[in-house]
């Protein structure tokens, strides 16, 4: 199916508001196996939006427009549209008044002629309701093309487009893209790695992209020729190709791959954490239904509460020792860690994240993460090029996966090697 999006607004075109309904719609239709072929912006003026309506309707299957449903006067996407279908006349519809009418009761709006204007549509289009506001949203067939109009604001469009166009577009029959994220690889090794599946001539095709700190492969049916069975597969290969780095299928993020290993086994885990400050926990409370099995974490950012909390020598801390940011220390953390919350594993990180405490010996962007788990306690040192929020993203990113790693019992030689 041929999708097009028009949005509508000068705002838009002045710069003074960024078209993220345009996105938002794109990221939805993809969503349900769709792709939006072309996008376009006019202003909020009655020709213009009538000429580009007329022009995208020419050559999609299905057209969905943003803005200019409002009260004001320089809201004319209904006229435009009237311009279209029924030669510029708009009438009043008796039962979209007693809505709008309702809306302004219930919030406390004093009935205006201006709002009454929303309820004014071209006699041949359709009513759409809005749960979210006043003006309805607009549903009529051009050049074969069946054209939505929805309100601007992204509430009332969101809600509009989910409740009339998404479900008209799933009932097209179009097909489900499945996403495969993998974590750790550049995109030029992920490539390299997938090789000829990347021919853009295959399908179900597959597109690759980064996003998040995540490599993102589709495995989509544009051809509308597949069974889902051939696109499923597709995917698994894909995930097979790119392990370790992988997430498997359906996880969306290195926290719910790391929820997905320990669920397999039935463990807990601890977290503590130095120059990430709690962000690993929060990255693995954000997965829902956590609380199975994270236990809690420490944020041991002084000398003083690594020793405290978590049974870190202070030898190991002082003038003599390897310092915070040592093996010797995330592998007392992590130990400390597991010992006292109980779990099952646990995941440490120490690190220099910049942008002061640098040592030639310890540059900025040096990290050791320690794990510790009933087979025994070990540690790894990475480097994370960047500044302090690179490195502590980074930091986070690298201690998940391998804690999902050490879950997995994934092979120790396979973890770090790197594709060449
Ligand atoms: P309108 O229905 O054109 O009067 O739009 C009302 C408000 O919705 C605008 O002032 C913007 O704040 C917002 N809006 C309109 N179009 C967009 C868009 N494409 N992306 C994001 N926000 C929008
Ligand atoms: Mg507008």
């Amino acid at each position: 199916m041929n999708i097009a999006v028009l949005s509508i607004g000068d705002e838009l075109l002045g710069g003074r508001i960024l078209d993220t309904n345009a996105a938002w719609i794109s990221g939805e239709v993809a969503r349900t196996g769709g792709r939006v072929s072309q996008r376009g912006t006019v202003g909020d003026e009655r020709s213009c939006i009538a000429e580009a309506v007329n022009r995208l309707s020419g050559v999609a299957d299905v057209l969905v427009t943003t803005g200019g449903l409002g009260p004001t006067t320089d809201d004319l996407t209904r006229f435009a549209a009237a311009d279209l279908i029924d030669g510029g006349v708009v009438i009043d519809d008796a039962d979209a008044i007693a809505v709008v009418q309702a809306w302004c009761e219930r919030v406390g709006l004093p009935p205006s002629e201006a709002r009454a204007m929303v309820a004014k549509r071209p006699p041949s289009a359709d009513f759409l309701s809005n749960d979210q506001g006043t003006a309805p949203g607009l549903r009529f067939v051009l050049n074969d093309c069946v054209v939505w109009m929805l309100p601007g604001p992204p509430s009332e469009m969101r809600s509009m487009f989910t409740r009339h166009v998404a479900a008209s577009l799933c009932a097209g029959g179009s097909s489900r893209a499945i996403e495969v994220r993998a974590s750790g690889l550049t995109e030029v090794q992920a490539a390299d790695l997938l090789g000829d599946r990347l021919d853009r001539s295959r399908s179900p095709q597959l597109g690759i992209r980064v996003g998040r700190g995540l490599i993102r492969v589709t495995a989509q049916d544009l051809a509308g020729d597949c069974m889902q069975d051939a696109i499923d597969s597709a995917a698994a290969d894909v995930q097979a190709v790119l392990e370790p780095w992988s997430l498997p299928v359906g996880c969306s993020s290195l926290a719910d791959a790391v929820a997905y290993a320990l669920r397999g086994v039935q463990w807990t885990c601890a977290t503590a954490e130095s120059c990430t400050g709690g962000g690993i926990g929060a990255a693995l409370t954000d997965v829902p239904g956590s609380s199975d099995w994270f236990v809690g974490g420490f944020i041991t950012y002084s000398n003083a509460l690594k020793s405290s909390l978590l049974g870190v020598p202070v030898a190991l801390l002082g003038e003599n020792g390897p310092g915070a940011v040592s093996a010797e220390v995330v592998e007392a953390m992590a130990r400390g860690a597991r010992d006292r919350s109980g779990a099952d594993i646990a995941v440490a990180v120490s690190g220099v994240a910049g942008p002061d405490g640098g040592s030639p010996e310890k540059p900025v962007g040096t990290v050791w993460i320690g794990i510790s788990d009933a087979a025994g306690t070990t540690s790894r040192r990475i480097r994370v090029p960047g500044d302090r929020p690179f490195v502590r993203r980074g930091t986070i990113q690298v201690a998940m996966q391998w804690l999902r790693w050490r879950v997995d019992g994934v092979d120790e030689a396979l973890q770090w090697e790197q594709p060449s």
